[in-house]
């Protein structure tokens, strides 16, 4: 598994565990604030809490502002919409909830696949208005559903008689869908089929592109469907709102900690990390560098893109190698194995495989190449098509010494012994001596 797929993983457990910790704060609840004794202390915990989900969102909304995610602030706005609605809701407007469960889900599906933009540009201010314009529908045939014999509605009804009564006809069908099949006596069944759908569809975006603000988006949403679902339990949509908050801001956190630590293009730890990795490294160790062989010429040969591909592939079979190596993207076509515990006797045998796996797996070139294929390193073509060219890689390992104590020093070394791999015809292993 490699590192961008288990961080995915740790964003998917990580709201899991919020969520379950802020159902055993509503179920302690009421035990947990007995031991508030102070009325005034009491009457300002009252104020404060049903507040703390809106400081949470506001917060989340300026991060957004200050990395131009336009889809972390439209979420954000949503739940913070939504906690509102459901919270001023009374007896004129009882459909609302319902309703917002059945939307919220939908809202954070388009939301969350919005690629970063800028929160001026046209679809940002375009997205603005597609919530704006749900909030007045959702409000204008709420009141009327919920409220056929009112005043506003007997007036409508007599300046327009056609307008209003075939609102009235579809208020009510819309009040209809909201109150049948209901699921614990207040969720509609068209609610969880929305939240199902939404679930499905950041699941499998997840998946495929392994971006942790999914996780986030799939996460607090779960977290805010119970909200509303129990919000007539005093507590907890209160809790359940701003363990959706959290979900959010944690996720934000773990994905700009991504982009520090993570290669973008292999999916491998970058530079940053391996630095840090040095610092804590013990006494018995050994460091790999690793080199693609003739790598300049498949970029001239084949196009960039086709490099880019290849630095892939490299990339995955390196994290798949085995004696519990720590695998690195060291800069351009260049990787770094660290083998903590090993010296470089011991990490040569993992190399050495590593090594003739690239070896004996053809790369499969898509397209046609730039030039002819006529190079030392290039194979035979399979097709007119589809190319295979062989890739290798060269490979220097140093292990820690009483001479070479310093990891900076043990790489360096690592690099030295790489260089003399290259002088001896390339794709092989060599320790240093
Ligand atoms: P050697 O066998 O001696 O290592 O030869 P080489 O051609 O691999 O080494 P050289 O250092 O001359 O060239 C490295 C090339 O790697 C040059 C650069 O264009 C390419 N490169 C570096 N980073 C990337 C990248 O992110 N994508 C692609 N496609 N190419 C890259
Ligand atoms: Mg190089
Ligand atoms: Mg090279």
């Amino acid at each position: 598994m490699n590192i961008s797929s288990k961080r995915s993983l740790y964003a998917l457990v990580l709201p899991a565990i919020f969520i379950i910790c802020a159902s055993l704060l509503i179920w302690k609840w009421d035990s947990l604030i007995e031991n508030v004794k102070d009325i005034n202390e009491f009457s300002a915990l009252l104020v404060i809490l049903p507040m703390v989900p809106y400081i949470l969102f506001s917060i989340l909304t300026i991060l957004g502002l200050r990395t131009n995610n336009i889809g972390l602030i439209l979420i954000s706005l949503s739940y913070a919409v939504s906690y509102f609605a459901v919270n001023i809701v009374d007896i004129n407007l009882s459909s609302i909830p319902k309703i917002v469960l059945f939307i919220l889900p939908l809202n954070i599906i388009l939301f969350s696949n919005l690629k970063k933009r800028r929160f001026n540009s046209k679809t940002g201010t375009a997205y603005f208005f597609i919530m704006i314009f749900q909030i007045i529908i959702i409000w204008f045939f709420c009141y009327i559903a919920d409220n056929p014999d009112s005043r506003f509605v007997f007036d409508l009804n007599k300046e327009f008689p056609k307008v209003g009564h075939k609102l009235l006809l579809h208020s009510k069908f819309f009040f209809k869908i909201f109150n049948y099949d209901l699921i614990f006596d207040n969720i509609p069944f068209i609610s969880i089929l929305s939240l199902f759908t939404a679930l499905l569809i950041l699941t499998v975006n997840l998946v495929n592109n392994k971006n942790i603000h999914l996780a986030g988006a799939a996460g607090s949403l779960i977290s805010a469907f119970i909200g509303i679902s129990s919000s007539s339990i005093q507590p907890a949509m209160m809790i359940y709102f701003s363990t959706a908050g959290l979900i959010l801001i944690v996720t934000t956190i773990e994905a700009s900690f991504s982009m520090a630590y993570i290669d973008e293009l292999t999916g491998l730890a970058g530079r940053r990390s391996l630095s840090e990795t040095m610092i804590n490294l013990g006494k018995n160790y050994s460091i790999a560098m690793i080199d693609i062989d003739h790598f300049k010429k498949f970029n001239d040969t084949y196009g960039h893109k086709t490099g880019d591909q290849v630095l892939k592939m490299v990339a995955a079979k390196l994290a798949d190698i085995s004696g519990n190596a720590k695998t690195y993207r060291f800069g351009g076509e260049e990787f770094t194995a660290i083998f903590p515990g090993k010296n470089a006797y011991e990490a040569e045998p993992y190399l050495e495989e590593f090594r003739m796996n690239i070896e004996s797996t053809p790369f499969v070139v898509r397209g046609k190449g730039r030039k002819g294929s006529n190079s030392e390193n290039r194979g035979k073509n399979s097709s007119s098509n589809h190319k295979t060219a062989k890739v290798t890689v060269s490979i220097g390992v140093a292990s820690y010494s009483k001479k070479i104590a310093k990891p900076e020093k043990v790489l360096k070394a690592a690099d030295k012994v790489l260089y003399k791999a290259k002088h001896a015809g390339r794709n092989k292993v060599l320790l240093q001596k």
